[in-house]
């Protein structure tokens, strides 16, 4: 499969016609003529994904029309990305086809297959997991900057990478069990329904990936079990709760703050925690950019349709987020 977006390996010629498509197509007119009905929404445009079996919009397009994200099935990225989801095929295929101007409609999404039962494997990998203090997860959060006391929804355990050809962390670690973080994901009604590995070295930094055709953006971070509505809690309900989109920010949130921060398990999964009746406002701790203020807009529309009071809070300029603000703050390095 071709690359999208590696500029190294490219020929030159492809790397231009490739960033002639990204100046020339935006998202937003490619979707529109692609049968996608865009509805505007302050800055953004949304609509019903193309991509998933969606009922309500959760398709949003964004950062002046250049990049898309769905809420429901957690698709993103630029006009390529768009195209390849859509109608598969390679850049090139791609690059001809919005040349050609000859775009048909979006074959319809596959309606949503039962999802596989992870629940047995999530409680048995809690089950066996350790107490955080003492071991690399817990190393790794000092490193991130974050000092205060642990609290007992992050554990430790000795995990495998994902299996999936071509991941990239288990193309740059093998596959054996590596330390990992684990935190556990509560449903609405304060069960376990998922678990949120971060995978990290002995001495508490960041496991090693390397990016291969199949993955092309390796992470060491991974959600398993249904996440869907769930949060990573770190403290209990109240009147008002804080959420945000990554552990590490949530935990300098929640120490900075010193009240209760609500973490969504997995980009694009903030608008999708569902609060027990007894949290009545939400401030969205957002990320400071594109992508960060279109996911608190989204969020902040949700919260607000089931009536909830909502602030939007992003770190102070120029901190991408609330760990690197207290990472910088105190003079930390990653
Ligand atoms: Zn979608």
């Amino acid at each position: 499969m071709t690359r999208y977006n590696s500029g190294t390996s490219l020929p030159p010629e492809l790397r231009t016609a490739i960033d002639r498509i990204r100046k020339d197509f935006s998202v937003a007119s490619v979707a529109r003529t692609a049968g996608v009905k865009l509805v505007r929404t302050g800055n953004e445009w949304k609509a019903c994904c193309p991509f998933h079996d969606d009922g309500t919009p959760s398709f949003y397009i964004y950062a002046n029309e250049r990049r898309f994200v769905c809420y429901g099935c957690g698709a993103e990225g630029d006009v390529l990305d768009f195209m390849r989801r859509a109608y598969g095929g390679s850049v090139v295929d791609a690059i001809r086809a919005l040349d050609g101007g000859e775009l048909g409609p979006i074959a319809a999404p596959e309606p949503e297959q039962p999802r596989k039962d992870w629940s047995k494997l999530v409680a048995r990998i809690w089950g066996d997991s350790q107490p955080i203090a003492g071991t690399p997860a817990a190393l790794y959060l000092r490193n991130r900057g974050i000092d205060m006391d642990l609290p007992d929804c992050l554990r430790f355990a000795r995990l495998v990478p994902p299996k999936t050809p071509g991941n990239g962390l288990l193309a740059a670690n093998g596959p054996n069990p590596l330390p990992a973080l684990v935190a556990a994901v509560t449903g609405p009604d304060g069960s376990l329904v998922a678990i949120q590995r971060t995978y990290v070295t002995e001495d508490g930094r960041k496991a090693a990936v390397i990016a291969t055709e199949q993955d092309r953006k390796p992470k060491v971070k991974y959600s398993l079990g249904n996440v869907r509505g769930g949060a990573i809690r770190l403290g209990p309900a109240a009147a008002s709760i804080t959420v945000c989109e990554g552990l590490e920010d949530g935990l300098s949130l929640a120490e900075g703050l010193g009240r209760p921060v609500w973490v969504g398990a997995g980009t694009s999964m903030l608008p999708a925690i569902t609060f027990p009746e007894a949290v009545r406002s939400v401030v969205i701790g957002a990320d400071n950019d594109d992508a960060g203020r279109v996911a608190a807009n989204a969020a902040a529309e949700a919260y607000v349709a089931r009536g909830l009071s909502v602030r939007v809070s992003p770190p102070p300029a120029p901190h991408k987020d609330w760990n690197a603000f207290v990472m910088a703050t105190r003079g930390v390095t990653a």
